[in-house]
C-alpha cells in the first residue's frame, strides 16, 4: 500500500527537479499484498492512518513505541494495545517484510545479511563493528544502475528501487543483531547502533524521495534516533539531487565516489557517471556552502589502473577545488572483473603523494576480507546458485 505522506519536505519536492529518469522510472515492490509496511511511515502518517481507520490518536504512538524503542517483531507482542486492534493491525500492516536468506561472518567481525522481499527481490545490508562505533551499511535499490566496473552489483544492474520502510527495515535488522549480539561498551551501556551508510547496493540519489523517507525515520528521536551526522549518502554524483539534498536542512554526510581522478578514465570505470567532475565538484561546494559539512571523496584504488603517481597529482587539483577529505579505498576483487588490489605499499605512496599536496587523505580498512566483502557479491552468488538471471534495467541512465 503507497504511504499518504504528510511530511511537507516530500511534497514540497517537484518530480521534475529530477534529473535522471531512474526515480520515476524504475518500479517500487511488485506485491498484490495491500498491507500498509509500517516500517516506512513517519509518525505523523502512522496517527494519520490509524484516525482514518477509526482507531484513538494515542494509539500511533505506543505503535511507534513498540517498533523503535522496544524493538517488537510482531503485533502480538504489543501487550498495551487491543486485541481487536492487534487483529486489525495483523489484517491491515506489515512490521518486517523480509526474511534474512543468507548472512556471513567475517574473523574482523562484520556480517553480511541477505534480505529477500516478498516478491523474491534481495539486497544486502551489512554490519560494520569498530571499537565503539556500529556501523549499518545498507542498500538503496535491488542491484544498481550505475554499472561501476569494478562493482558485483553494477555486474547485474538494476531490478527495482526499494521502498523507505523495505530500507528503515534493514537498519532495524542491523540495530537488533547489534543489541542482542555484543556485549556491553565500558560504561556498562547496551550497544548500540551509531552510524548508518548508503553504501550497499544501489544509487541512493537515484531513488530520492524513498530514500529521503527512511532517512528521515532514521533520523527521527521517535524512530532510529540515528543523529544526521552519523548518516552518510554516498553517490557517484547526480548534481541536481545533491543540490536537493543541501536544501533539506539536515546535517548528512555526503560521500562523492570520484575513483578516478579525470573524466575520461571515470567514464570508463563508471559508465553511468558521464556528469564532468568540474560540474560534480561545483554541486558538492553548494552542498558544503549550504551545510557546513565537509564532503568525502571516495576513492577505489585499482592496481595500476588510477593509482599511479600522476594521478594523485590530478587527484590533488580536484581536491584543491572542494572542502573534503579521500577516503582511500584498496579494491577487494570481484570475479568477473579485470581488476586487481594494489599492495598496501602503493596505497600508501598513493595516500603520501596526495598529503604532500596538502590533501586530507586516509586509507580505509578493507572489512569481512574473509567473506564476500565486495558490495554485491553475497548476492550474486546467492542468484547463480539458485539459477536466476536478474531483472534489468539498463536502458535507464543518467542524463544529468
Ligand atoms: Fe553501484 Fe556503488 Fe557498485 Fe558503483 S560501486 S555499481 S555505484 S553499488
Amino acid at each position: 500500500m503507497e504511504i499518504p505522506r504528510t511530511d511537507s519536505h516530500e511534497l514540497a519536492i517537484q518530480p521534475e527537479a529530477f534529473a535522471s529518469p531512474l526515480d520515476t522510472a524504475l518500479p517500487l515492490a511488485a506485491t498484490a499484498d495491500p498491507r500498509l509496511h509500517l516500517l516506512g511511515a513517519s509518525a505523523d502518517d502512522l496517527r494519520v492512518w490509524l484516525v482514518a481507520n477509526g482507531h484513538q490518536k494515542y494509539r500511533s504512538a505506543q505503535l511507534v513505541d513498540w517498533i523503535y524503542a522496544k524493538n517488537a517483531e510482531t503485533f502480538e507482542q504489543m501487550t498495551n494495545l487491543s486485541k481487536p486492534l492487534r487483529t486489525w493491525l495483523t489484517e491491515n500492516a506489515h512490521l518486517y517484510r523480509s526474511t534474512v536468506a543468507r548472512s556471513q561472518a567475517a574473523a574482523d567481525g562484520t556480517q553480511k545479511f541477505l534480505l529477500t522481499f516478498a516478491d523474491g527481490r534481495s539486497v544486502e545490508s551489512v554490519w560494520i563493528p569498530e571499537n565503539q562505533r556500529h556501523t549499518a551499511c545498507i542498500s538503496s535499490q535491488v542491484g544498481c544502475p550505475v554499472g561501476c566496473k569494478f562493482c558485483a552489483s553494477g555486474l547485474t544492474g538494476v531490478e527495482r528501487n526499494l521502498t523507505a520502510g523495505e530500507i528503515v527495515e534493514q537498519v532495524l535488522r542491523v540495530r537488533r543483531t547489534v543489541a542482542d549480539t555484543t556485549a556491553p561498551a565500558h560504561d556498562g551501556q547496551p550497544a548500540r547502533l551509531s552510524n548508518v551508510v548508503f553504501m550497499g547496493m544501489g544509487e541512493p540519489l537515484a531513488n530520492y524521495h524513498e530514500v529521503m523517507a527512511a532517512v528521515r525515520i532514521i533520523n527521527a528521536s521517535w524512530g532510529c534516533g540515528i543523529g544526521a551526522r552519523k548518516i552518510t549518502i554516498s553517490t557517484v554524483g547526480l548534481p541536481r539531487q545533491i543540490r536537493m539534498l543541501a536544501e533539506e536542512e539536515l546535517q548528512l554526510n555526503l560521500a562523492l565516489s570520484l575513483h578516478a581522478p579525470d573524466d575520461a578514465l571515470r567514464q570508463e570505470l563508471i559508465p553511468w557517471g558521464r556528469v564532468p567532475i568540474a560540474e560534480l565538484i561545483d554541486a558538492c561546494s553548494y552542498y558544503f556552502q549550504k551545510t557546513g559539512r565537509e564532503i568525502t571523496l571516495e576513492y577505489v584504488l585499482l592496481a595500476e589502473v588510477n593509482d599511479r603517481p600522476t594521478q594523485a597529482d590530478k587527484l590533488a587539483v580536484v581536491c584543491k577545488r572542494l572542502r573534503c577529505n579521500v577516503n582511500l579505498l584498496r579494491y577487494n576483487p570481484v570475479e568477473g572483473t579485470p581488476y586487481a588490489r594494489p599492495t598496501a605499499e602503493a596505497a600508501f605512496r598513493f595516500q603520501e603523494r596526495l598529503r604532500e599536496r596538502g590533501v586530507n587523505a586516509h586509507i580505509r580498512t578493507s572489512r569481512g576480507q574473509d567473506i564476500d566483502a565486495a558490495c554485491g557479491q553475497l548476492r550474486r552468488r546467492a542468484l547463480a546458485e539458485d539459477g536466476i538471471e536478474p531483472q534489468r534495467h539498463r536502458d535507464t541512465e543518467s542524463s544529468d
